[in-house]
């Protein structure tokens, strides 16, 4: 056994003694939620001992640290993970079925903490697991939102967004650390003055101030005792408010200060891959960047003097352009507060900052108006200006008399603050997500500047951690795995090729395949008593889980499943294998176009799943409030992975990860990270349609194509459309779905018809639909592709990923921690 605190009798005893001084009560009186904290508090004394020993082995070590900023940590439940890695799931599931407990329903108790909308949230999740597993020094930097990403009801088919406040009932693993809080300035205007030695001074006056505190979170590495460290920040009024002590100017300063604290940690804006541009979003990013920026710098300065070898011992991972304001903050403190020089400052700042590029789609640049920037971070905006008219000089240098190179890299162009272009300017690493992503980056997005600064540019392709989305979310096929070759793959998952030896074995396909069957009754279950709708646990599981978004195309899925239900209608005796379509997806509270598409998902659902002419050949199911526990159980019961992005538009995806880890065949576009999933297990073991990225590009560039054609000539197709609008699945308001409509044919908008390609994608698509169910057909066949599947995901674990960023971009060393 890894640890003896974990030994049945004695943690249930540790459990009973937590129940009892938590909430005056035995075991058999508390409630679930109460029995949940308690589990929790019984576990966090064993992750505290090892927090302590890795901060001591730290001390000791003096090592290098990265610290990854990011404005989302996508976690997920913290209790069954941590069990996981601390390697005693297990014996604690066991101890708590002796006290009449079952682990699931402890575990259900637990509210996700959905600080993050999607991918790179969760990216950031899996990161910090990776590198507390590995034994990387690393802080996860980020906020404590109070409400998460929005819970979704579903109501009358619509979404409707409901506040998350996860925080209800306290979040068991967090410590506050009140001594670690941090001043934060907003506003007011730099005075610039000479000191004695005629050096000049900035100095910020006039502010507005915030309290930076901290909450820790123990990121536990898979079993090896050591804990990083996740750090959100919250914002406290650095006063406390006292009527009767105020003149009238202090009174009024003191209750803005006091709403600038209770606003800014409030909640996350729920947008993925979409620039808002709000105010309270700059503050956001800089509130979270200038506290942990001051947290790195004190770190470094209580071990070390000289300021100027800072990047030795610290290296900042900009998780996308959000926290970019890190670069000038940095600079403010090495030069204002540590008195270094321009030159001086702007070495370390390029030594440390390096950034991740998630996307190239023009929607989501994060460009910030001057008038907003200057007048929130005076100081800051003066600096991003100087770096602006060096780097500017720079690019006259090496470009004389090419304005346009000027016009393309700018950080300061047309009254707005071009955040990706200062990320890269200051950065010594930048990085795509995928091969895909990165040579679209440099040879059109970013070309220029790959052209100017090639050595920065590098590829680190995505992962997940396969601790929690193959030995916690699936732990059957896990143990499985583990039966046939041993427990190495958690944590080196290349050893999980050893599986592919048996694809061909028919045992172990039938074994395979009652496994996935036990997943579907699970998440049939799931879904019975959610949505109250019966699936057939032997039919197709037919996935498509993500956030919902245009470039995604969930309307070419569910356009798919309208024209399906057609043929069915139509030829009722055509050879047909029963599908279950399952949706899961939330939408941006203001994407109407989004949130459309989830009323049209549902309308169908609805019309196809009461039709009893088709005998239940189709199913249709849209599972309410996606997000990471549900996940877990949706990747496990997953035969078809749709991954059917509009070519180069998705930079990498990690779902599509999550299902080959599971054992489900990728039905999906050469975009992204797929692209690299059949290079892995060969294109015959999935379903690969529609336009390449190169395509794509080149009608973008003509100006797009005539999606009418297609619309005139097939009559499938029109057939479907017409549905939009004639009320067929919408009696009651047969106008309900025009804007769709519309979208995919109208010219005369000011967009292009069918901007993400669906008609021109959707007979390859229906093609690699019928391959689908073809394949399915041969059980032997397919449970074959599912095992290789699973086997060749070796590539995608986030532990690839981090060792490279590792090995690339950070240097950092490994800490043993001695077990004791
Ligand atoms: C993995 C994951 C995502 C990202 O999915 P993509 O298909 O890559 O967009 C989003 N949300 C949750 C909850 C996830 O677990």
């Amino acid at each position: 056994m890894y640890n003896e605190q974990f030994e049945k009798e004695r943690f249930k005893e540790s459990v009973k003694d937590s129940v009892k001084k938590l909430f005056r009560k035995t075991i058999d009186e508390a409630s679930s939620l109460q029995v949940f904290q308690a589990v929790c508090y019984a576990v966090k004394g064993v992750i505290i001992d090892n927090w302590v020993e890795t901060h001591k082995r730290f001390e000791e070590e003096d090592p290098k640290f990265v610290y990854y900023l990011s404005m989302e940590f996508l976690m997920g439940r913290a209790l069954g993970n941590n069990l996981v890695n601390l390697r005693a799931y297990t014996e604690v599931r066991d101890a708590l079925e002796e006290l009449g407990i079952d682990i699931n329903v402890v575990e259900d108790m637990e509210r996700d903490a959905a600080l993050g909308n999607g991918g790179l949230g969760r990216l950031a999740a899996c990161f910090l697991d990776s590198l507390a597993t590995l034994g990387y020094p690393a802080y996860g930097c980020g906020i404590r939102y109070h409400f998460g990403m929005f819970k979704q009801k579903i109501e009358n088919g619509f979404q409707v967004e409901v506040p998350d406040y996860w925080l209800e009932h306290g979040n068991p693993f967090e410590l506050k650390m009140v001594e670690r809080a941090k001043i934060v300035k907003f506003g007011g205007y730099v005075r610039i003055e000479s000191d004695a030695s005629g050096r000049t001074r900035f100095i910020q006056e006039g502010y507005q101030s915030v309290r930076a505190v901290p909450y820790d979170m123990p990121i536990i590495g898979y079993g090896n005792g050591f804990v990083n460290t996740l750090r959100i920040w919250d914002a406290e009024p650095v006063t406390v408010f006292q009527l009767d002590s105020f003149d009238k100017g202090d009174y009024q300063k003191a209750v803005e200060q006091e709403n600038l604290a209770r606003n800014i940690c409030e909640v996350l804006y729920p947008n993925d891959n979409h620039y808002a541009g709000k105010e309270l979003r700059l503050k956001q990013q800089y509130f979270f960047i200038s506290a942990s920026v001051q947290t790195a710098i004190e770190k470094y300065k209580s071990k070390h003097s000289d300021i100027k070898k800072f990047y030795e011992k610290a290296t900042f991972q900009l998780n996308d352009t959000h926290p970019t304001v890190a670069v000038a903050e940095l600079m403010r403190i090495l030069m204002d507060e540590e008195a270094l020089s321009w030159e001086e400052a702007w070495e370390v700042t390029t030594k440390t900052c390096a950034y991740t590029n998630h996307t190239i789609m023009s929607e989501a640049l994060e460009k910030w108006p001057i008038e907003l920037f200057s007048r929130l971070l005076p100081r800051i905006y003066q600096i991003v200006e100087e770096i602006n008219r060096r780097f500017i000089l720079e690019i006259q240098m090496r470009y004389p008399n090419q304005a346009n190179k000027v016009k393309n890299m700018a950080i300061i162009y047309d009254g707005q603050v071009n955040m990706a272009h200062l990320a890269i300017a200051a950065s010594y690493s930048v990085n795509g997500v995928a091969k895909l992503h990165t040579e679209i980056l440099k040879r059109q997005t970013l070309r220029d500047f790959y052209e100017m600064m090639p050595s920065k540019f590098n590829n680190k392709t995505n992962g997940i951690t396969q601790r929690r989305f193959l030995l916690h979310g699936n732990y059957i096929l896990a143990d499985w795995v583990s039966e046939h070759i041993g427990k190495e793959w958690i944590t080196d998952l290349k050893q999980i090729h050893k599986m592919a030896l048996y694809a061909d074995d028919e045992k172990a396909q039938q074994e395979f395949m009652n496994i996935k069957y036990k997943n579907k009754v699970r998440l049939a279950k799931f879904i019975k008593e959610h949505n109250h709708i019966e699936i057939d646990p032997r039919s197709i599981f037919d996935v498509q889980v993500k956030r919902l978004h245009e470039y995604k195309r969930q309307l070419l899925n569910i356009l798919h499943v309208m024209y399906l239900y057609n043929q069915i209608k139509e030829n009722p005796d055509m050879e047909f294998y029963p599908r279950t379509f399952i949706f899961g997806a939330k939408a941006a509270a203001g994407y109407q176009r989004a949130k459309l598409t989830i009323k049209l998902i549902n309308a169908v659902a609805d019309v196809i799943n009461n039709d009893p002419s088709i005998h239940n050949k189709i199913k249709v199911v849209f599972i309410e409030d996606y997000r990471v526990s549900i996940a877990e159980w949706i990747f496990a019961a997953a035969d078809v992975s749709e991954q059917i992005s509009t070519a180069s538009k998705e930079a990498s995806g990690t779902g599509n990860m999550k299902f080959m880890l599971n054992g489900a065949l990728t039905l999906g576009t050469m975009d992204g990270a797929n692209i690299e999933i059949v290079e892995e297990v060969g294109e015959e073991h999935a379903f690969i349609f529609g336009l390449s990225s190169d395509e794509v590009i080149r009608y973008e560039l003509e100006g797009g194509y005539q999606p009418m054609d297609i619309f005139n000539q097939d009559q499938d197709i029109r057939k479907v459309l017409m549905q939009l609008i004639n009320g067929f699945y919408a009696p009651e308001n047969p106008e309900l779905f025009r804007e769709i409509y519309d979208s995919l044919l109208n010219t005369n908008s000011s967009e292009r018809a069918d901007t993400y390609f669906i008609l021109k994608d959707f007979h390859s698509y229906a093609k690699a639909q019928q391959r689908v169910m073809a394949a399915y057909m041969d059980e032997k066949k397919w449970a074959k592709s599912a095992i290789l599947n699973m086997s060749c995901a070796g590539k995608f674990s986030s532990d690839r990923t981090i060792e490279e960023y590792v090995n690339d971009i950070w240097k950092l060393d490994k800490v043993v921690i001695k077990s004791k």
